[in-house]
């Protein structure tokens, strides 16, 4: 394995802070030494390195982006980098993080009272307290709008009944956040393991994100008192915005991933050797596709770091999320199957990280927004027109 430097065709590194640089590196460090020596390994195996979850946490990666409550407070792109360096090891991994952070804290911190506040946000951040996102069921994926799990108000409680699928890190999760249709619309409510009622099932099967937990939540007659429910969360807007965190986080994760995939691609080239004992990174074929992967690959970090400042401005919107997301993750998924290619067959071995990273790749760009909804995202805010129908 050769040390990771990072790439940098363009000179972006002299746009980041010393600051975004020391965070930057930090997990670059950790992901080398504590990520990629097994991995492979983890991810044959289908595990989540879960002993890595307060170390994380040590390291201020839950919810960095935050402010208060022990959260580290860091700006966009200190953030976005880390979601870069730990995608660079794993989508699992960085998906863990993203959800941790982005989905379950995010949510708490702009919608939650007080009280669930002081609860769940610090034990959150330290790792003491695992979350996850509810959103998705069976039956609606793209449109959420359909969901079926519903809260009926009985007194000072609720009672949630309904299925929610595709659930990363949901049976390992301390407290849950389900969305419901309510009466009052649609509301967020914190479900905690071992309520009566909630239970959670792994998703077997999967050949992707395999580090990852994924699971299927079932929800039977389960009663939660009133001040479960999120106070300031109303209406599908509430998850949405939520998922624009999440996606901001994507978009510089995917970098990360084709990062790995570009240089185990440019550095096996320069090695193999075929014709004439010429390195294969010789003919024009081969140096057309690190060519178009470097460029792709320098694209997206301008992308990346542009919504992030204007994010730390308060400029960045959900169609430019939109936009970073769908881009950086179609610019990933296409370099991993060239990086494949370029590999032969040592390309489909996990002794190198390509295809696990390829395959990771196909959840994350049907995750989050399917790269089609994005698409009529961008679609709506250029025409005017909703396409969604
Ligand atoms: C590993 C993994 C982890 C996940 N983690 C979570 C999680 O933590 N929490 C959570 O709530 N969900 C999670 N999800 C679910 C994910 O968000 C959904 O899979 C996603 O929203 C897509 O929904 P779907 O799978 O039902 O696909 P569908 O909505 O059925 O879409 C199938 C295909 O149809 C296309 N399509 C649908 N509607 C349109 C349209 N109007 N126009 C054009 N094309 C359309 C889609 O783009 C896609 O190509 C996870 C998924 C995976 C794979």
């Amino acid at each position: 394995m050769f040390a990771f430097r990072g790439v940098d065709y363009m000179e972006i590194d002299s746009l980041f802070s010393d600051e975004e640089k020391l965070v930057r590196q930090t997990v670059r460090e950790f992901v080398d030494r504590e990520v990629l020596p097994h991995i492979e390994e983890w991810n044959r195996e289908g595990k989540f390195p879960r002993h890595l979850v307060p170390i994380m946490a040590e390291l201020g990666f839950y919810g960095a982006n935050l402010h208060g409550y022990g959260c580290a407070g860091l700006n966009n792109v200190q953030y976005g980098l880390i979601m870069q360096e730990l995608e660079r090891g794993d989508s699992g991994l960085r998906s863990f993080v993203s959800v941790q952070g982005a989905l379950v804290m995010y949510p708490i911190l702009e919608y939650g009272s007080e009280e669930q506040k002081n609860r769940w946000l610090p034990a959150l951040q330290q790792g003491k307290a695992i979350g996850c996102f509810g959103l998705t069921e069976p039956d609606f994926g793209s449109n959420p709008a359909g969901m079926r799990t519903r809260a009926v108000k009985d007194g000072q409680h609720y009672v949630i009944n309904g299925e929610k699928a595709w659930i990363t890190s949901g049976s390992i999760a301390d407290v849950a956040l389900i969305w419901c249709r309510t009466d009052d619309g649609i509301r967020g409510f914190l479900v905690e393991r071992g309520t009566p009622g909630f239970t959670a099932r792994d998703i077997k099967g999967k050949w992707s994100l395999r580090a990852s937990v994924t699971s299927t939540l079932a929800l039977q007659e389960v009663r939660v008192p009133a001040c479960a429910m999120l106070p300031g969360a109303q209406g599908l807007k509430a998850p949405l915005r939520c998922l624009t965190q999440a996606r901001y986080g994507i978009g510089w994760g995917a970098i990360g991933a084709a990062m790995a995939c570009y240089n185990e691609a440019l550095e096996y080239a320069k090695a193999r050797k075929q014709f004439d004992d010429r390195p294969i990174a010789s003919h024009q074929m081969v140096q057309e596709k690190l060519a178009d992967m470097i460029t792709e690959i320098t694209k997206a970090q301008l992308l990346a770091l542009q919504v992030g400042r204007l994010k730390d401005r308060g400029r960045a919107d959900f169609a430019h999320v939109s936009m970073l997301k769908r881009n950086n993750v179609k610019m990933a998924l296409d370099i991993a199957r060239a990086a494949r290619d370029i590999l032969g067959a040592n390309g489909v071995a996990d002794e190198y990280p390509i295809f696990r990273h390829m395959c990771n790749l196909e959840s994350v760009y049907t995750y989050e927004g399917t790269h089609n909804i994005h698409t009529l995202i961008i679609g709506e805010r250029v025409t005017g027109i909703p396409a969604y129908k």
